[in-house]
């Protein structure tokens, strides 16, 4: 428990502070990102200085790119959590993940019968599964397979008490798994440490699963990964069942009741 709190409080900090330097970090970066334009228009293609104002453009602009993915991890969202059919969620989005993710890349779906309702906000599904999946193609790297599953699970005490984070209950999955190149100790080791990323400079962040990782405990879930070198990898997320009244998914517009005249 322990271990999960000062997560916790390690997220928070290192998102304020980030949040801060990222903004006065993305101002600096204007003027320099400003100033290369200009400069730009006063050189010659053919001089040799051209392509260095080139490099330093390019530079600048994966920079903002990253500032701007801080600001977006500090920044506190409003969350409304509603009452959901994760398959729902999810059927919605699969067009958008295929598309994020390639053509060489097949994409399975195998939603859970009768799946229990899930009350979060449905933009943080999003998130999970687009960074899920992001990651899932990287590790593809050419031609592969990714499937996303979900289903009802109940743990008990048992269970529990080997998985630091689940408390006893039902609750629903959500897993992706590919058939990338899976992970060794060291990386799973830090999977979930803000910045921590094993991809080349301005491709990895290292928040893509540090946020997964806050919204998930934020909904009171927990993750489970299972990986191996060569294989592939899964990622677990439990969500706790939606225990409360029903009619919420009603208003959704998802079964409008039958009126008579
Ligand atoms: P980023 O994707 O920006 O590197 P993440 O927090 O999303 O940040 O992931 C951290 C690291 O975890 C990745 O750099 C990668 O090494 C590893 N990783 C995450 N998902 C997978 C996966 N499905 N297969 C293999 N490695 C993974």
């Amino acid at each position: 428990l322990q271990a999960q709190f000062s997560q916790a409080q390690k997220m928070e900090s290192i998102g304020r502070l980030a949040g801060g330097v990222a903004h006065d970090f993305n101002n600096m970066l204007g003027v320099i990102i400003g100033y290369t334009e200009m400069a730009f228009r006063q050189v010659d293609p053919s001089h040799p200085v051209f392509a260095k104002l080139q490099q330093i453009g390019k530079a600048a602009e994966r920079s903002a790119d990253l500032t701007r993915q801080l600001l977006a991890f500090a920044r506190k969202q409003t969350i409304i959590p509603k009452v959901l059919d994760l398959n729902e969620t999810l059927e919605g989005m699969l067009k958008i993940l295929r598309r994020l993710i390639g053509e060489d890349i097949d994409l399975t779906w195998q939603p859970g019968k009768g799946l229990w309702p899930v009350n979060v906000d449905p933009s943080q599904i999003d998130q999970i599964l687009a960074n899920l999946c992001v990651n899932a193609s990287d590790a593809i790297a050419g031609v592969g397979k990714i499937i996303i599953e979900t289903g009802n699970t109940s743990f008990q005490e048992a269970y529990c008490t080997h998985h630091p984070d689940c408390v006893p209950g039902d609750y629903v999955l959500l897993a992706v798994s590919d058939d990338g190149c899976g992970m060794e100790k060291k990386v799973l080791d830090n999977l979930f440490e803000p910045f921590f990323t094993t991809k080349e400079t301005g491709k990895g962040t290292g928040l893509g699963l540090a946020t997964v990782y806050g919204i998930v405990k934020q909904n009171n879930g927990f993750i489970s990964v299972y990986s191996e070198e060569g294989i592939g990898s899964t990622f677990k997320i439990y969500l706790p069942r939606y225990q409360g009244e029903i009619e919420e998914i009603q208003e959704e517009g998802l079964a409008e009741p039958a009126r008579g005249n």
